[in-house]
């Protein structure tokens, strides 16, 4: 039976979703809300939706399922708003906010005693581009979709929200809310502060020491790729989640008085270990697996550095679709090869390094 499903929030996520619900069930009817009417209009001419308004209240009534997917402070206002409405009766309402403890409890709070449903959710993919004008039908792809029942998902909404959301083609897991929030605290809000410390830290010694902007190559783009991130939405994730974090960054604080110790005393073999062991534990990480959230398939040219040397290996890739492109200039100490070209999957990678190897001599590493 068709449904008829109300995404708040046209965004990236809210967007991104639309349109992956329409490539499994394009009998539903998509309803869209939106305060600003450029996302509505894009929203709507892209075929993402059926219907839009800028009032929230207006389409809840309608919906067999509601997704927030908007700021967390603002779902929290929602879920409060949807409790005074009069929806349908078993309404699933879900979320896609960053972190999921304040959304749950606030969820179980107002939304108790109604003839509702709630399921906080979070999938964790999204890229630093906002609006629908950056909505991607695989954003989702491989990502893992993390649902976080509480007392109000009752039996079957997991198993209706995973078949409305079949065609993001995501990897449904299911964790509790606050454990969730600890481990994404560790593994990805934590890793916010510190790229983003670092790079304040960096930007404030180049103001004295000026070839520390040039020097800066693989490593430190690396350690420092997240720290273009989105403000607002990290602002409300760490203020949505103090305690947990505030506990990472104690201990952090403790780790870097330790490996400050060793280096002060001297002590080579600590230092040693120290290295080695991260090592160790990075090299047994899921990270290194393919098909890992975030993972990207990356395949390195060593090219000369001669006109249009580029345009012949985008030549060459013509068809293949490639997500980025980049070209790692000037110091070449920890880069694989100059060019580095990154793929949605291991084929198009595969494919692309066929041609290349087939058609130029150049060196293609694959990491
Ligand atoms: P976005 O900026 O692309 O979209 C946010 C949407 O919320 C916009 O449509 C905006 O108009 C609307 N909005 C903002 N403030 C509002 C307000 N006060 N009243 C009404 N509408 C308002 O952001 P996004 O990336 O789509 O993020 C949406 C949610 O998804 C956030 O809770 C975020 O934590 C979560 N999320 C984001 C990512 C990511 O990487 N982008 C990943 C996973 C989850």
């Amino acid at each position: 039976m068709a449904k008829t499903i109300y995404i708040a929030g046209l965004g990236l996520i809210g967007a991104s979703m639309a349109l992956g619900i329409k490539r499994d069930h394009p009998d539903y009817e998509i309803l869209g809300y939106n305060r600003s009417q450029a996302s509505r209009d894009i929203a709507l001419e892209r075929g993402m939706i059926d219907r839009a308004t800028d009032d929230f209240a207006s389409f809840a009534p309608l919906a067999d399922v509601i997704i927030l997917t908007l700021p967390i402070k603002q779902t929290i206002a929602f879920i409060k708003e949807l409790a005074d409405l009069d929806l349908k009766e078993g309404v699933i309402i879900s979320d896609a906010g960053s972190t999921k403890s304040a959304i749950v409890e606030e969820a179980e709070e107002y939304l108790a005693g109604k003839p509702v449903r709630f399921v906080g959710a979070h999938p964790m993919a999204g890229s630093h581009k906002t609006g629908a004008a950056s909505a991607d039908v695989n954003l989702f792809e491989n990502a893992y979709y993390i649902f976080t029942p509480s007392r109000l998902t009752s039996h079957g909404t997991l198993e209706e929200m995973k078949d409305l959301l079949s065609g993001l083609h995501a990897r449904f897991i299911e964790i509790d809310a606050k454990e969730h929030d600890r481990v994404t605290s560790q593994i990805s809000h934590f890793p916010h502060i510190l790229a983003s410390s670092l790079m304040e830290q960096t930007a404030v010694y180049a103001q004295e020491h000026e070839m520390a902007r040039r020097f800066a190559a693989g490593g430190f783009r690396d350690m420092t790729r997240i720290a273009e991130s989105e403000p607002g939405m990290w602002t409300s994730i760490l203020l949505s989640n103090r305690e947990t974090i505030l506990e990472r960054i104690a201990d952090f604080k403790e780790r870097l008085e330790a490996i400050g110790q060793s280096i002060s005393k001297g002590d080579e073999e600590q230092i040693w270990n120290f290295f080695n062991q991260a090592r160790e534990q990075r090299q047994a990480m899921e990270i290194h697996k393919r098909g890992g959230v975030d993972s990207s398939y990356d395949l390195y040219v060593d090219v000369p550095d001669e006109e249009d040397v580029i345009l012949r290996i985008l030549e060459l890739l013509r068809g293949t679709s490639l997500v980025n492109i980049h070209i790692n200039e000037e110091n070449r100490e920890d880069v694989h090869g100059i060019l580095q070209i990154s793929f949605k999957n291991a084929q198009d990678m595969e494919r692309a390094e066929r041609l290349i190897t087939e058609n130029t001599d150049y060196t293609v590493v694959i990491k």
